[in-house]
């Protein structure tokens, strides 16, 4: 909550901002905003000798297209009002980055870390079943997938209950993503949307006269970094920023506290220390700076709120200086905290476009499910002689013979991670195009959340108008 509005009238809020840039018929904006199916379920599990009702939900947001998509989160501040929010925040995730889903979500009012993996594996199990005889699940239908507090593991009891009811239904795999690759996830899922942030970030910062503006010059590389949360999200963006990108990480967050390091933290090595000492506090050459919001405030480059919603309000929001803050978590800035920090010079890449590679992933894996083939299996060893036909051919009229290694990289066929890694890339960079331009052909628009919301409702709009709903 932001003051006294929820967490969904504030995407609301957004979007009706959104819509005055566009030219929506009558009763579209309406329809579009609305939460089409609220699910609420309550549930008993024995926990031990007792038993615990158990509060949970499923949102399906919009439906103008099949199936619905968005993850399952295990945390105790899910509410009807948390989920109906992430929900509608996923419909306008995936008609950015042109992921052909509707929006959903789904939220299990627990603390897992509460809870025995047997407890876990019959609380997941149970809301499956629910979702199953509400018919709230399955490849055409809904999708749920990976958010926070779930991950591989939980999507595979999903995907296993879906089986047990469903036998034989022959595209059943496809009912949930972000699966472990042996129960037919897909390569690059676990960290896309960590490095889709990185991709996001570093298409931002290629605008030499959108840095200047901000008063930064053009590229990542050598840029500061500061990361509150190292849980999947966090922990693959500063890995692979640090290593992709040469960004330098001066601070980190968790929930035992802040650390800052002006010479950088090597964020492999922070993570192994974690693991073994069940904390960050204390990790050589760094200083710890206070709680675990005291990050948030370190003078930096590039923050990456990668934690819970609602972590800079109007209360730190003044305090903030960073340059860029990219939006991993889902809505980590509450809605009257947004423009003082755009007042003060900051520039905000949205959550519903800097975190869409998760989706953007799962929807690949998605296609591979119910195209029952891995990518590249049928075609890469035919391309690969084809392209090395074509180097004979050059040898022969050129006289040059090609080194073995050369031959090698010009004619093999890309990988399963490396044909995923491109896609998200290029889905990444496409929707920060579309963003920018839009922004550039209508000098009115503010700032990048209002320029992404009017790309994601046209496209969400024109859905609705070829349906021949609105006029
Ligand atoms: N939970 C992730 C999100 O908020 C991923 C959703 C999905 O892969 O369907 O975008």
């Amino acid at each position: 909550m932001s003051g006294h509005i929820s967490f969904f009238e504030s995407v609301s809020n957004y979007v009706d901002n959104a819509a005055r840039y566009t030219d929506l018929p009558n009763g579209l904006l309406e329809q579009i905003k609305a939460c089409n199916l609220v699910l609420r379920i309550r549930f008993p599990v024995r926990i031990g000798n007792d038993y615990e009702v158990i509060e949970a939900y499923r949102v399906q947001h919009s439906h103008h297209r099949l199936p619905t998509k968005g993850g399952i989160r295990y945390a105790e501040s899910v509410d009807q009002d948390e989920v109906m929010a992430l929900a509608a925040l996923m419909s306008y995730k995936c008609a950015l980055v042109d992921v052909p889903f509707g929006g959903a979500k789904g939220g299990i009012k627990i603390n897992p870390a509460r809870f025995t993996v047997e407890q876990l594996q019959s609380i997941t199990r149970r809301y499956t079943t629910e979702l199953i005889k509400k018919n709230f699940i399955g490849p055409g239908i809904d999708v749920p997938a990976p958010d926070y507090g779930t991950g591989p593991r939980e999507m595979a009891w999903i995907l296993d209950t879906y089986q047990a009811f469903r036998h034989g239904e022959i595209d059943s795999i496809g009912c949930v993503t972000g699966k472990p690759i042996t129960q037919n996830g897909i390569r690059g899922r676990n960290e896309a949307t960590g490095r889709g942030v990185f991709y996001g970030i570093r298409e931002c910062m290629s605008h030499e006269e959108d840095m200047k503006k901000i008063g930064l010059t053009k590229g990542i590389e050598g840029k500061t970094m500061v990361v509150q949360g190292l849980g999947n999200v966090g922990s693959n963006t500063a890995l692979i920023s640090q290593r992709e990108g040469g960004v330098k990480i001066i601070g980190v967050s968790e929930r035992e506290g802040s650390i800052y390091d002006a010479n950088g933290i090597d964020v492999e090595k922070l993570l192994l220390y974690r693991m073994e000492k069940g904390t960050i506090i204390g990790y050589p050459g760094s200083k710890h700076i206070g709680d675990p919001k005291a990050a948030l405030e370190i003078e930096c480059d590039i923050l990456v709120p990668a934690a819970l919603e609602n972590q800079i309000t109007v209360e730190n929001a003044p305090r903030i200086k960073a340059k860029i803050i990219a939006e991993a978590a889902n809505g980590p800035i509450t809605a009257d905290a947004d423009p003082i920090l755009l007042k003060n010079g900051s520039m905000i890449l949205p959550d519903f476009y800097i975190n869409a590679g998760g989706v953007t992933v799962s929807y690949f894996e998605w296609l591979k499910n119910l195209s029952h083939h891995r990518f590249g299996r049928l075609e890469n060893r035919f391309q690969s002689q084809a392209f090395s036909n074509i180097l004979k051919k050059v040898e022969d009229m050129t006289g040059k013979t090609i080194s073995d290694r050369e031959r090698y990289l010009l004619t093999r066929g890309g990988t399963e991670i490396e044909l995923v890694n491109s896609g998200l890339e290029d889905t990444m960079i496409t929707a920060y195009q579309q963003v920018r331009d839009t922004m550039l052909m209508n000098s009115k628009i503010p700032d990048v959340r209002t320029a992404a919301f009017v790309c994601a409702l046209n496209k969400i709009a024109s859905d609705y108008i070829s349906m021949g709903i609105f006029p």
